[in-house]
């Protein structure tokens, strides 16, 4: 697996941002959080389901703490929407769930690296952890 700390690589695009995310990646070590393989099964479970569906099978899941706020797959071709993509579905879950557009103190597992599109949700809502593999 991959661990991809947005804040860092990405500082120069985010602005004021990097402090808030920063926050963010700081709360998660607080809380004692570590990467589990657990949370990355979520997302094969959901990359399977869009394997089951005929979509290209990629998964995606959100969690805040150790609790899973979102999970979601691949649907472009269900959809008919080219920004289906499992990550913007779970991101979109994830916000309706908390009630708010930033998602400082989650960590979103997803199996395979962002596409660029992905990539700018995850910075606009403030994840500051990514872990694909
Ligand atoms: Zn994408």
């Amino acid at each position: 697996m991959m661990i991809f700390f947005a804040h860092g690589a990405l500082r120069r695009y985010t602005g004021g941002m990097e402090n808030e995310m920063q926050d963010g990646v700081s709360a998660l070590r607080d809380a004692g959080w570590t990467p589990q393989e657990g949370f990355m099964r979520v997302a094969l479970r959901q990359a399977q389901r869009a394997a089951d569906a005929k979509e290209v099978p990629i998964g995606a899941a959100i969690f805040k703490g150790s609790r899973l706020i979102a999970q979601a797959y691949n649907q472009v071709e269900m959809l008919k929407d080219p920004t289906a993509h499992a990550e913007i579905i779970a991101i979109t879950q994830a916000a309706s769930a908390l009630g708010d557009w930033r998602l400082t103190d989650c960590a979103l597992y997803v199996t395979k690296e962002p596409c660029p599109m992905c990539a700018g949700a995850i910075i606009l809502a403030r994840i500051p952890m990514v872990v694909w593999g």
